[in-house]
């Protein structure tokens, strides 16, 4: 059962949840509310809209979009506040207006290379026909970065890329050392195979860090990261990037350096971790 909890101050939570519901967050300051990812229908929305409601918080001024992906925009009309979305997104958003959303597009999309099974089998989960897919457009389109005045507490957007999509964004609430990370940490899964490169992996381990955070939101996290528990996913996504810089490098070898490197077996992360940035060496 999702609930929405209070994360900080201003910002109140809502974790992710089956079948691929992102977590969606509100800021709250005295000028306004504003709702960060626009859910992934609007059932999923009016759930959250709904429980804002019965803690007596306004209903959102604005919602911002984290990027692009189905999960994270679908929800947007029924939310019924403007749009702020980074400019690749909201171009993005046009294109997917003009799609059709029914089972045979989806399957004919999915057959052709545009669309992936993931995104297809959970959208069949999270919207069963008849399907009413309304794709919200942007009204506030920013390039690198914006800053909202809430009133008594700013959100600022960032735009940070990354494997996972090109136009990731994260949301700091300096005043809560709140960082919103969307998915931007996640694999490129509109690939071929999906996969994590070097080049676009390091750096932004290192913007993420920068901003001296101490909760963190993943976009698909079934609760909030401690600096604690981020500090040790970045040093573990960049040990499985110092084992694995040599294209020619084996999983076994690179599985082998982990541990040496580490002191630590490789889990199932660092598993997948490694995986996906052998496979990146295809793609950089
Ligand atoms: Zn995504």
């Amino acid at each position: 059962m999702l609930t929405l909890s209070r994360l900080s101050p201003h910002v109140l939570y809502m974790p992710a949840d089956d079948p691929d519901r992102p977590a969606l967050c509100a800021v709250t300051g005295s000028r306004g509310t504003l709702m960060l990812d626009a859910a992934a229908s609007d059932a999923h929305a009016r759930l959250f809209l709904d429980e804002l409601r019965d803690e007596d918080i306004p209903a959102p001024r604005f919602v911002a979009l984290t990027h692009w992906h189905w999960d994270h925009v679908f929800g947007a009309a029924e939310i019924g506040a403007p749009v702020i979305a980074q400019r690749q997104t909201a171009a993005q958003l046009r294109v997917m207006a003009g799609q059709s959303w029914d089972n045979a597009a989806l399957a004919a999309r999915v057959q052709s290379g545009e669309e992936i099974a993931f995104c297809e089998e959970n959208i069949l989960l999270e919207l069963p026909e008849p399907r009413h897919v309304r794709i919200a457009q942007a009204d506030i389109v920013f390039d690198g970065h914006l800053s909202l005045d809430l009133g008594g507490v700013t959100c600022e957007i960032h735009l940070v890329g990354g494997d996972h999509a090109a136009d990731a964004c994260v949301m700091h609430i300096p005043e809560d050392g709140v960082l919103v990370l969307g998915d931007c940490l996640y694999d490129a899964i509109y690939a071929p195979v999906r996969h994590l490169t070097h080049a676009k992996l390091l750096p932004l381990l290192d913007r993420i860090a920068s901003f001296g955070a101490s909760v963190f939101v993943e976009g698909h996290g079934r609760e909030p990261n401690s600096a604690d528990s981020m500090a040790e996913l970045i040093a573990k996504m960049r040990a499985a990037c110092a084992v694995t810089t040599d294209s020619a490098t084996s999983s076994d070898d690179a599985l082998t350096a982990y541990e040496r490197v580490t002191g630590h077996v490789p889990d199932e992360d660092a598993r997948e971790l490694i995986a996906a940035l052998i496979a990146g060496h295809a793609f950089a």
